[in-house]
């Protein structure tokens, strides 16, 4: 009995690894292949562009003053029809996010009016020093889409005064 009891067990253990050697290997060779991530994930932000070209941020700096982190700093600067980044009177001349600050809880998403800052599924963030990790706006912004020009615009006047678009319906 006291040498039957430890064979069962190793034959047990010894099934278990045989059994495992049959399975698809779990391991994913990254960062050659990428596993997909949730929808819901939130990674490195973007800021977004209407179709045009234009930046949807305005400068309204509330991203800012919503981040929990203190990690956004934005400063604004006037549009003018001559030279047009955004729609209506002002545009975000500096837009910079510490990402070693950033807990990545999505409230500069939420606060934002016009739906320009997003977090994306970028999740490769590394730095060899600790300036690198305040991405600045040409960092950020996404690019341009196609056939749409590049910022500063020179618009029509009277064209894009509201800085606000019409919001969709929070259903859609
Ligand atoms: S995700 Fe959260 S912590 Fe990061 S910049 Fe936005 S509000 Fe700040
Ligand atoms: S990202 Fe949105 S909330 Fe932040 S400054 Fe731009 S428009 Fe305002």
């Amino acid at each position: 009995m006291r040498v039957v009891e430890p064979m069962v067990e190793l034959a047990r253990g010894l099934w278990t690894t045989f059994r495992m050697m049959l399975d698809k290997p779990v391991t994913i060779q990254y960062p050659e292949q990428k596993k997909p991530v949730k929808v819901r994930f939130r990674g490195r932000h973007i800021l977004k562009r209407y179709d045009n070209g234009l930046e949807k941020c305005i400068g309204c700096a509330l991203c800012a003053a919503a981040c929990p982190a203190d990690a956004i700093f934005v400063e604004s600067s006037e549009n003018t029809d001559e030279q047009r980044y955004s729609p209506g009177d002002r545009y975000a001349s500096t837009y910079e996010i510490n990402m070693l600050r950033c807990i990545y809880c999505g409230f500069c998403e939420d606060a934002c009016p016009t739906e320009a800052i997003v977090l994306g599924d970028q999740y490769e963030l590394s730095f060899t020093d600790r300036r690198q990790s305040i991405y600045p706006k040409e960092m950020l912004i996404e690019p341009l889409p196609a056939d749409a020009r590049p910022t500063p615009q020179k618009t029509e006047p009277g064209v894009y005064t509201r800085s606000v678009p019409e919001m969709k319906d929070p259903q859609d």
